[in-house]
């Protein structure tokens, strides 16, 4: 399986799994449909299925025109149905959706929207994870709670640590600094701020994370308990 990770709008990464063999491809996230079809194009692919982890129009925005052109199908959380656009295929908590090689598990993860979902394909050791949990930080808590976004971020947390991150933003050095404010001595954030500031000097994707590094620097999963976690979101919200 090869990930593609497409940059649209003004910060955000759609990702488009292509199986080798066939050339068969899903999208996750198509913010828009112009950069998703001109990769298409180039490489021939055969895109049959578009998967929304939420129904925020940086996340769906393409869905119809990709839709229209490939007739691919939209798969996405069950109730959120009548706001993702031309969704085909409801999926629901804990379900595991399997086409060819495609074979995902399905994680509710409200807080950021109350039908959040995250895509985790345990053959291929990665999640993805839209906007509630990002590279050294977590979503805006939009339709949820904070206990909510907690344990949303709890279950991600849980995956085996060796598992990818791709997440719906490049948000990461700002991220960072918030980090490093309120974590002064943490080594590993130090080391991963060092090969952040280099990858994006070449114009490189800070994604994929890892389940292990974002343990080592993400001070939202380093929250001890609910409350220092909601403390540190509001921090986040006026920093
Ligand atoms: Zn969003
Ligand atoms: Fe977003």
């Amino acid at each position: 399986m090869k990930v593609e990770i497409i940059k649209c709008l003004q910060d955000n990464y759609s990702y488009l799994l292509i199986n080798e063999t066939n050339q068969n491809a899903c999208v996750v996230d198509p913010s828009e449909s112009r950069p998703i079809i001109d990769l298409i194009e180039k490489k021939n692919i055969n895109l049959k299925f578009i998967l929304n982890t939420h129904h925020h129009y940086d996340h769906v925005g393409g869905n119809i025109e990709l839709k229209k052109k490939y007739k691919s199908k939209i798969i996405g959380f069950k109730k959120d149905k009548d706001r993702i656009p031309e969704i085909d295929i409801l999926v629901e908590d804990n379900e595991t959706w399997v086409n060819e090689d495609f074979e995902t598990k399905i994680f509710h993860i409200p807080g950021h929207t109350s039908g959040h979902i995250c895509f985790y394909f345990p053959k291929y050791k990665m999640v993805f994870t839209g906007d509630t949990l990002f590279s050294l930080g977590c979503g805006r808590i939009f339709e949820g709670t904070y206990e909510q976004m907690f344990n949303s971020l709890n279950k991600i947390k849980n995956l085996p640590s060796d598992t990818k991150i791709y997440c719906g933003h490049e948000y990461t050095l700002k991220n960072s600094e918030f980090c490093l404010t309120y974590e002064k001595n943490n080594k590993s954030l130090e080391k991963k701020i060092f090969e952040i500031k280099e990858k994006l000097k070449k114009n490189i994707p800070t994604i994929p994370s890892t389940i292990e590094e974002e343990l080592a620097c993400n001070i939202f999963l380093r929250a001890k308990n609910l409350e220092d976690f909601s403390k540190l979101r509001d921090l986040k919200d006026n920093f």
